[in-house]
């Protein structure tokens, strides 16, 4: 490493090491990275996979990929020699944001344990200029702005693929760019991200504003564009088929360059749909073998056998569905396809609630997706059997062989050895370093659980973390917490099915706690991180009320030494990096039956952390195996929830008007002391909510929620068995490794 990196110094700026500038030592690395990729191996197989997502949530690339080769340590060695600080040279990087949450995470760890594993599979997605947006917080509230993050020193390589996708009105030619994917250890990868050249970011104005008509120079600027209107609905129509025309075309063009035949086009190639944004790649393939001289009974069936889909939430307004309207208007040439599909679907079976096209005349992109693919995956065991048992009942009584369950992982070279060198070194010198390939060798600290050495030095390995993010949020948002207090952690996108809100009433709760001088034995560190859809009203109503908690608690001398409440601006994967290590109480409070499976409560499982959770998605998995002792769990069972949803037997007003300690807690959003900071009128909208509708009934778990956290608060005092439930669910995190998950899917669905 030492001599590639003098060697493109010299090569690009005329430096050595210890002269160049961190941005100079920034951009030789990602060149000297660049270059051992595209020397390396490609993986290969009989069959390729192509992994279709709108989002990639991929984060900083450049210690993964060095991990990966095995080059991390040497490079940060040959820094230290020369004066450098490659923690400082990280710094540099921009952080591609391309992605939303879990599910653009979820489509980031799967590439990196796919090109470790061995297998041929590569991503398509589009190459979104500015990302999602970049949160900024202006008088307690969100601000949304763009996030570009495209550099010329940065991981894209600009190909000479292109293709036409024809619209309506017009035909746009793609570029395609690529991102390699090394593996552990392994053969290379790739991304694939498509874009426009003539899209222009000089027409974003006053935040994240655009034309939303003139798709030309906005097509790719930003993931999920406002949809709350018709323009910005048709916006994303084109986005879609945008992504999955060119991905269909990529794959014929390299099935054809294989020598494939087309009419054995499953044998060789699979096709992940990554939840129901790419659903229009079934139609268009379909189109394009049609016009490859297939006649329709014949497209059908080899698209059928060659598409696959993972179903990410049961979320109603989630599950899209497309007026038949809008896509007359953005590509008309599939309807006739999609009529097709649906015609099939109706002349065999007689239920209206498997149609494709509704009453309504809506297109329901999921049905396309359960009909023409053929296979239909939840990402928990709860999950796929809610999927199974109510959501998607009458497709799988239909097709019950289709529906099988991957709980999701996460990649344990980044969660791990990248974000928590310490402990990754430490469980090496431990169990040796088998784990980062094998994860299940985790479960070997499991006979160091009585072993107080090794408790100690996980507590003081926590402590570290917790010093170092307290410099973090000191340097990057002039914020001071105690390192001596509980770090309580609650990062994921803001939703009110992740009840963010019931957090915040146990903020208010300790507050007024603490104001009848009943003091916790140590500071508790409340920390939120959320970016809020722009459109989604309340969502941000619910950020405006924990800032304003925040400038409350700090601004109150009697309370302060005690509480603390931090939202950290921006939640990303550089912020979860930094964050997760830290953590002791893990929150993953969602309503039972709505959070799929969530992968931060894996995260911070194998940090140490302990999750503090209802009997939700993987948090039931998590319960499994690390046992009673080990977890937190409270709150309504998801059977029960269901049920109350279906007879609406749910009135939080009833809790609110019959439980006092309940009715404070809730009165306190429009209290004049909240009033005094922050605006009456997202205060009062997110308190009437709460009252009158609360849709994921935060009233009925919030006293259960209290009394379990106090618990947390209270055994965390002893120390000891402490580390110890902190030893059991790292031993234990070995099953949500990615790796485990991508060999499942392998096995069951794609066959590679
Ligand atoms: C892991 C991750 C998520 C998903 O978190 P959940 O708690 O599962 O919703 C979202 N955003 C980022 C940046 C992540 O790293």
């Amino acid at each position: 490493m030492e001599q590639a990196l003098e060697m493109m110094l010299k090569e690009r700026f005329n430096k050595s090491i210890a002269e160049a500038s961190k941005e100079e030592i920034y951009a030789a690395l990602l060149y000297v990275t660049k270059e051992k990729m595209r020397g390396m191996k490609r993986n290969e197989g009989k069959k390729k996979l192509y992994y279709i997502s709108a989002e990639f949530l991929i984060g900083k690339l450049l210690s993964n990929n060095l991990i990966n080769f095995g080059l991390f340590e040497e490079t940060r060695e040959v820094l230290k020699k020369h004066g450098h600080d490659l923690t400082e040279i990280e710094e540099i990087e921009q952080e591609p944001s391309l992605g939303n949450g879990g599910l653009g995470r979820l489509a980031a760890c799967f590439l990196d344990s796919i090109a470790t594993l061995g297998l041929e599979g590569d991503g398509v997605g589009l190459n979104y200029h500015d990302g999602l947006f970049l949160q900024k917080f202006h008088d307690n509230k969100q601000q949304e702005e763009k996030n570009p993050w495209i550099t010329s020193d940065c991981w894209l390589n600009k190909t000479d693929v292109s293709f036409e996708v024809p619209f309506k009105d017009f035909t746009l030619t793609s570029t395609m760019y690529d991102i390699d994917v090394p593996g552990y250890h392994s053969g290379c990868n790739r991304l694939h991200l498509f874009d426009l050249d003539t899209v222009d970011e000089a027409i974003i104005h006053d935040g994240i504003q655009f034309d939303k008509d003139d798709i030309r120079r906005n097509l790719t600027l930003f993931l999920y564009p406002d949809d709350s209107d018709e323009k910005g609905q048709l916006l994303r129509i084109y986005q879609q088929y945008f992504m999955v025309s060119n991905a269909a075309q990529l794959i014929l063009k390299e099935a054809e360059e294989k020598g494939i035949n087309l009419y054995h086009l499953h044998e060789h190639v699979c096709i992940q749909i990554n939840d129901t944004h790419p659903t229009m790649v079934i139609p268009e393939l379909i189109r394009l073998l049609t016009q490859r001289g297939f006649n329709i009974d014949t497209a059908v069936d080899v698209v059928r056998k060659t598409c696959a889909y993972t179903n990410h939430t049961i979320l109603a307004e989630a599950l899209e569905k497309w007026p038949v309207s809008y896509l007359e208007k953005v590509v008309p040439h599939l309807l006739p396809i999609i009529r097709e599909l649906d015609a099939r679907v109706r002349r065999d079976y007689h239920d209206e609630r498997v149609y494709i096209i509704d009453k309504q005349d809506r297109v329901h992109m999921a049905h396309i997706d359960i009909h023409y693919g053929y296979a239909v995956n939840g990402v928990a065991a709860l999950h796929t059997e809610i999927l199974k048992e109510s959501e998607l009942k009458p497709f799988y009584d239909i097709y019950p062989a289709k529906f099988n369950n991957k709980t999701n992982g996460i990649t344990f070279r980044r969660w791990l050895v990248h974000c928590n060198h310490e402990l990754a070194e430490y469980l090496e010198e431990l169990i040796g370093p088998a784990y980062m390939e094998n994860a299940d060798e985790l479960e070997k600290l499991l006979s160091y659980k009585d072993d107080e050495k090794v408790l100690d030095q996980l507590i003081a390995i926590k402590k570290n973390a917790k010093r170092k993010l307290k410099d973090y949020l000191k340097m990057s948002q002039d914020v001071d917490i105690d390192e001596n207090g509980i770090f309580d952690i609650q990062i994921k996108r803001l939703h009110e099915y992740k009840r963010q809100q019931m957090n915040a009433l146990y903020a208010i709760y300790k507050y007024k706690e603490i104001k009848k001088g009943n003091l916790p034995k140590r500071p508790v560190t409340m920390i939120f991180g959320a970016k809020a859809a722009p459109a989604y009203t309340i969502a941000k109503d619910i950020i405006h009320l924990l800032l304003c908690l925040q400038q409350l608690i700090d601004n109150d001398p009697a309370v302060s030494p005690y509480l603390k409440l931090v939202m950290v601006e921006n939640y990303n994967v550089t912020k979860a990096e930094k964050l997760i290590p830290a953590c002791d109480i893990s929150e993953q409070i969602s309503l039972a039956s709505k959070e799929a499976s969530g992968t931060g409560n894996m995260k911070f499982m194998l940090n140490g952390a302990v999750t503090l959770g209802t009997e939700d998605g993987a948090n039931v998995e998590i319960h499994q195996l690390v046992g009673d002792e080990n977890i937190y769990v409270f709150g309504e069972k998801s059977e029960n929830v269901i049920k109350l949803y279906e007879t609406q037997g749910y009135c939080s007003a009833d809790i609110y008007d019959n439980d006092p300690m309940v009715e404070e807690l809730v009165d306190f959003i429009i209290s004049k002391d909240l009033i005094r900071i922050g605006d009456p009128v997202n205060l009062g909208r997110l308190y009437k909510e709460i009252v009158s509708k609360d849709w994921f009934m935060t009233l009925l778990d919030v006293k259960d929620y209290i009394k379990t956290k106090e618990q947390m608060l209270e055994d965390y005092e002893d120390e000891k068995a402490w580390a110890k439930k902190m030893l059991v669910n790292i031993a234990k995190a070995g099953f949500f490794s990615s790796d485990r998950t991508i060999a499942e899917y392998n096995r069951d669905i794609w066959h590679l």
